[in-house]
Order: structure tokens, then C-alpha cells, then sequence
């Protein structure tokens, strides 16, 4: 402030020496021109000096000045300087972020908020075959042209990694991700996961052909321990015992491999396969009396419709899971305890089917493994009532097949509730 203030000293001493010169020579009003003038010519030439020194390279020093020039000229020059140690640092982290996305394996793409391509390394350009002399600015569904990666990339729901085939090489399989970032720019990350996906080919494969081949053994087995009951008379009790248990564990064994093909049939078989309208009124009820017929009447399960539209889906699928809910509630509930069955509006339209019961209910500890392949709660429980420990298992997985979820609410002692929520998309019409 008091270069300000010194200038202004300046301006009022020139002024007022030159006008009393010039009242003394008896032209006062040329004297003040004349002080006037001269500081004029002093701001014009410190401004030229200003001019020249911005339009030189940026790292000269600033021209030698007075008062508040100088200041001017000093304040300047350090506040480039401070912008410059800015710049180099930038550009030095920039280098480093460039430089350690380029030593991954994984492919990076920088999207811009159009989607098109702004920058990528080169694991990129292996796995999508980009070229980086030609591609900048082009749109990404260019060269990820796979109809499912399109429709991930426009619903802008990036929650989920999604599996395509490489555009470059049929053969390799890729797992891309993207996320947003600054200003609706988009990152997209892309892994090759064809070895993961052979690995899972081979143990999908394994476990089907094994339970396969275990298939006819068992029914040889089942058949022949049968025709020995049958004409047990004969056999001394302690046989009679053995030959009971093995008829057990036969079935078992057979329920077993039946689930274990039944998973593998959904993990493998093509979606939509064989999917139509479902009356899922008709569906719930069947489930219900079926239910009904297992338990023998020492559970009271009713029906509760509260939703009419059909359902798109696969028939078969859906009462098997459906049937594997109700089962579990009346394996796992105490007899007297009550079982309903609900079909219901959900979720933006969607709808739900629950199964609820007010049995022992489950600890929330166990809730997030329930569906895990042979997580049970209670182990001997769960095999005493003929449980194999694959049900809920195939409950998750026939839902997947149909865009929808399983939630499971339980508080121990509460009973529990096992909900199927499908999305509105798989509702034929929509609700009135
Ligand atoms: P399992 O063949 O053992 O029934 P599931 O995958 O169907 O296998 O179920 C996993 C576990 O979840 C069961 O072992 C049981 O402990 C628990 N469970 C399932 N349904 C219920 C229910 N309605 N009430 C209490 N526990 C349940």
C-alpha cells in the first residue's frame, strides 16, 4: 500500500513544483501540464517495459523499476515463478500416473463425457486394438462392439463388471469395468480373464461329470437295496438296520447329484432359453399345496395373491426354486408354526414373491452365506430333514437367470422371510 501512497507523492510533487514554476513565469495551468506530463511519460514508459518483459521467454527476470512499479514488476514475477513450480509439478505427477498405468496389465481408457476416446496405454491397445496415431476422439462402442458391452456402456449402471469376447481375438475373454470420474468422464478398465474363465469352464465341467457318472451307480444301487428290503424277512435284524441306513445315505446321494446337476444346468444352459408368460398366481398356489402335501398338515401355510400380472420367465426353473423356499421353511420351522406365501407389487413396479414363516428364524451372522453351495446353520439339521445344502444355491442362481434377487430378512426368533424380487421388465403389462 505505501508504494501506492509513494506514487501518488510522486504525482502531487511534480504537480505542485510544476505549477508554482509556472506561476512564477506567470503560466501556471502549462506548469501543471507540463508536471503532469512528465509523470505520464514515466507510467507510459515503465508500461512498455511491462509489455516487453510479458511477451519475453517466461523464465527472464522483470525489468528494473520504481515505486510501485517495481513492486508491480516484483509481485509478478513471483507469482510466475509460483505458477511455474505448479505447472512442473503437475506435469511430474501426470508423468508418474501415465507412466505407472502404463507398466499394468490391465487395460486403462480415459473416456471423455461423449464417451469417446481420450487417452489409454498400451495394454489397451493390446486388448481392444486401439492405435494410438489414429483412434483419439472416436467413439468407444467403435471398437467394443458387442451388442451386451453396448447396452452396459448406455445404461450407465457400472455397479458390475461386465464379460464380453476380445474384439481382437475371439478366443480371449475380457472383464470391463467402467467408473465415473470428474466432470461425466468415465474410466474403463479393461482384464483379460481368460485363463479365470477356462479354470471355471473346467471345474463347472468336472462337477457335472461327476455327477453324471455317479448318476447310474447310485440308481443300480438304490434299486438293489430296494429289492433287498423288499424281501427282508430273511435277513437278520442288524442287516435289516444296515440295510436301512444305506437306503438313507442312497438317497441322499441321489438328491445330492440331482442338485449338483441341477446347479450346473443353470450355470451352463443358455438364458431365456425357454422362457415364457407364467400365470405366477397358478404358480404359488401349486407351490403352496405342494408345500402343504410335505408337511403332512402339521404346518398351516396359506396363499396370499396380491398381484395379477404374468411373469417372463422360465416355468420350471422358477418352481424349483420357489419349491425350494417353501420346503426349507417346512423343514426348518417347528410343526404348528404358520407359512404364507405372498405374491406382491415391489420396488418401482417390480413384484415379489415371500415366503414367510414365524419358525426359530436365523442369526444375522449366517444371512450373507446362506446361498453359498453347502453353508447350512445347522449342519445335522439340515441333514436329518434330507437337506443337501445346495437349495438356497439354486434359489440365487435361477433368480440371477431372471434379472431378479433374493433378499432374506430373519431375527432368531422372529421367523424368517425369503423374498424373490423381480424387476418391472420381467412384468408383462404394466400394474393399473
Ligand atoms: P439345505 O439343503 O441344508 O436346506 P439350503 O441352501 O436350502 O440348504 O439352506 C441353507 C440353510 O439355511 C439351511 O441349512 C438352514 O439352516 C437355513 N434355512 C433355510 N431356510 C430356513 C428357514 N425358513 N428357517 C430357518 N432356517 C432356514
Amino acid at each position: 500500500m505505501h508504494y501506492w501512497l509513494n506514487e501518488l507523492w510522486r504525482l502531487a510533487y511534480l504537480v505542485i513544483c510544476f505549477g508554482i514554476l509556472g506561476t512564477l513565469l506567470g503560466y501556471p495551468g502549462w506548469g501543471i501540464a507540463l508536471g503532469l506530463g512528465i509523470h505520464l511519460a514515466f507510467t507510459l514508459r515503465h508500461l512498455k517495459r511491462l509489455y516487453r518483459w510479458l511477451e519475453a521467454p517466461v523464465d527472464q527476470r522483470p525489468p528494473d523499476g520504481e515505486g510501485v512499479w517495481g513492486d508491480l514488476f516484483d509481485r509478478l514475477y513471483r507469482y510466475q515463478k509460483g505458477q511455474q513450480q505448479l505447472q512442473n509439478r503437475l506435469r511430474s505427477v501426470l508423468k508418474r500416473v501415465q507412466e505407472s498405468a502404463e507398466s499394468m496389465s490391465e487395460g486403462v481408457v480415459m473416456l471423455d463425457s461423449r464417451g469417446c476416446l481420450d487417452w489409454w496405454n498400451s495394454a489397451a491397445e493390446r486388448l481392444i486394438g486401439l492405435d494410438s496415431r489414429h483412434d483419439r476422439g472416436h467413439h468407444l462402442t467403435n471398437y467394443l462392439r458387442d451388442p451386451a458391452f453396448i447396452r452396459y456402456f448406455r445404461k450407465m449402471d457400472y455397479s458390475e463388471p461386465i464379460t464380453i469376447g476380445a474384439p481382437t481375438n475371439e478366443a480371449r475373454t475380457l472383464s470391463c469395468q467402467i467408473t465415473r470420474f470428474g466432470d461425466d468422464e468415465r474410466l474403463l478398465i479393461i482384464r483379460d480373464v481368460t485363463r479365470l474363465q477356462r479354470l471355471e469352464q473346467t471345474r463347472r465341467d468336472f462337477v457335472a461329470n461327476v455327477s453324471h457318472e455317479l448318476r447310474t451307480p447310485l440308481t443300480v444301487l438304490t434299486g438293489y437295496v430296494e429289492t433287498w428290503q423288499d424281501n427282508d424277512g430273511a435277513l437278520p435284524a442288524s442287516y435289516k438296520r444296515g440295510l436301512s441306513r444305506m437306503q438313507e445315505q442312497t438317497v441322499r446321494m441321489q438328491h445330492l447329484v440331482e442338485d449338483l446337476l441341477t446347479l450346473s444346468r443353470l450355470e451352463t444352459s443358455e438364458r431365456h432359453h425357454n422362457e415364457r408368460s407364467i400365470d405366477m398366481a397358478a404358480l404359488c398356489e401349486q407351490i403352496a399345496e405342494d408345500g402343504q402335501e410335505l408337511s403332512g398338515g402339521s404346518h398351516e401355510i396359506t396363499c396370499r395373491l396380491e398381484e395379477t400380472r404374468r411373469l417372463f420367465g422360465d416355468v420350471e426353473e422358477l418352481r424349483s426354486a420357489l419349491t425350494n423356499l417353501i420346503y426349507n421353511a417346512v423343514r426348518y420351522t417347528p410343526p404348528g408354526c404358520h407359512i404364507t406365501l405372498v405374491y406382491r407389487r415391489w420396488d418401482k413396479n417390480g413384484a415379489a414373491v415371500e415366503v414367510i414363516d414365524d419358525g426359530d428364524g436365523i442369526s444375522p451372522e449366517h444371512l450373507p452365506r446362506l446361498t453359498e453351495r453347502f453353508y447350512r446353520v445347522d449342519k445335522s439339521r439340515s441333514v436329518a430333514s434330507g437337506g443337501t445344502g445346495l437349495g438356497l444355491a439354486i434359489v440365487k442362481h435361477v433368480l440371477l437367470r431372471h434379472d431378479a434377487r433374493l433378499d432374506i430378512e430373519s431375527q432368531p426368533g422372529e421367523g424368517a422371510c425369503f423374498r424373490c424380487i423381480f424387476p418391472v421388465t420381467r412384468l408383462e403389462t404394466a400394474p393399473a
